[in-house]
């Protein structure tokens, strides 16, 4: 049991000053004092001075490794638990990436079932880059309803050269199967796309859209921060739709890309529901610039941690509330993912936290009710971690 005294907690929204008490890794009680309960082992943690928020939800990271496109040295290698837990990341939706055809669903899913018995949640998308997608049981609608671990799937690549050009038709069945698969399931059946270079990237999703019965709200965009015109796309779309902002490429790509702390506020004066806005990290995932004759010119690793830097950046740089920046790293992933217990503090939800210092920098993160950082030290490790 674990009790947090006077945090200023923010649900994402602000909740004012609470004791928050955990035990059996759920949130038992968030209220103005919380009494330590007698003949019970209580951790009484003071908290004056610190902001808990919920734990942080990454919904699109490379788990279990990703990329390649420069030949087998340049295959990254699989996440540990620290790279995660030190930004935050108490919840992560792994998936596979442009490689389908030398990795394999499987893996990523064993990789989330790891992260389990580490001590955070994690789930995973089926499929990957190419469409048909490569799945577990033959088909992402199986995939989804059967299979717990399994809530949607991508990133299917769209408007970029290494997609497979999936046709429009291709495109709705696919989305057709992860959305029943998901209502046999009783999940969301998100089809996360892979955004490219290509112009006029959104065609495909409104074309989907247009062509079927399915709601802009099955599909989650990735990498819409990529360049300028993907962006500006991007502010039309997201009235109707959802949007994904990658996090941990633009240091890498600062001339084409935009800024995600800079984006929220974009987004929203350009009339975009701050719910409809997510940031995921693309952690693991290869960031590989090609020159205008295909070449491989750069190849980069992204680090899951900038999801919680570009958040906060957005408060610390950006003038961003707090309550706000958080949704789109909690709250908004969570529900649109429909990833039950996650996103936000409350009675009743799981105990993932995160208590923030002063300078917004992290003091301690707790998974599931139990310590991952405490007093800026890793307490929880992965087996093979260095
Ligand atoms: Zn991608």
């Amino acid at each position: 049991m674990l009790l947090f005294q006077k945090c200023d907690v923010y649900a994402p929204e602000p909740l004012g000053i609470k004791d928050v008490l955990m035990a059996g890794g759920k949130i038992l009680a968030v209220e103005d004092e919380i009494a330590a309960p007698a003949g019970l082992p209580v951790t009484v943690v003071p908290c004056g001075g610190l902001k808990m928020i919920p734990g942080l939800v990454d919904c699109h990271v490379h788990i279990a490794g990703a990329g390649g496109e420069g030949g087998p040295s340049t295959r990254t290698p699989e996440l540990h638990l620290g790279s995660l837990i030190r930004g935050g990341i108490t919840s992560v939706i792994g998936c596979l990436g442009t490689d389908g055809l030398t990795r394999n669903v499987e893996s990523v899913l064993m990789k989330a079932k790891g992260f389990r018995e580490e001590g955070i949640s994690a789930w995973i998308l089926t499929g990957a880059y190419q469409v048909p997608p490569p799945t577990l049981l033959g088909d992402v609608g199986r995939d989804v309803s059967l299979i717990e671990e399994v809530i949607g799937v991508g990133e299917i690549a769209i408007s970029d050269h290494r997609t497979s050009f999936p046709t429009i038709e291709e495109l709705i069945r696919l989305a057709e199967h992860a959305r029943v698969g998901a209502m046999l399931g009783g999940k969301a059946g998100i089809v996360n796309l892979h955004m490219g270079d290509a112009q006029d990237p959104f065609h495909p999703v409104y074309e989907a859209v247009r062509r079927s019965e399915l709601k802009p709200t099955q599909f989650l965009p990735t990498h819409c921060n990529r360049n300028d015109y993907i962006f500006e796309d991007a502010k039309e779309y997201g009235k109707e739709g959802f949007i994904d902002i990658t996090t941990s490429s633009y240091p890498f790509f600062p001339e084409y890309e935009i800024k995600p702390s800079k984006t929220i506020g974009l987004l929203t004066d350009a009339g975009v529901p701050v719910e409809h806005v997510t940031f995921s990290s693309d952690g693991g995932g290869s960031l590989p610039h090609f020159d205008e004759e295909g070449n491989l010119v750069k190849l980069v690793s992204g680090a899951p941690r900038s999801l919680f830097d570009e958040m906060i950046a957005a408060v610390a740089e950006e003038g961003v509330a707090l309550e706000t920046a958080l949704m789109v790293a909690t709250s908004n992933p969570a529900g649109i993912f429909k990833l039950p217990g996650k996103g936000r503090l409350g009675e009743g939800q799981d105990g993932d936290a995160v208590l923030l210092r002063e300078d917004l920098t992290i003091a301690h993160v707790v998974a599931r009710g139990e310590w991952m950082i405490r007093d800026g030290e890793q307490v929880a490790k992965g087996r093979f971690e260095p």
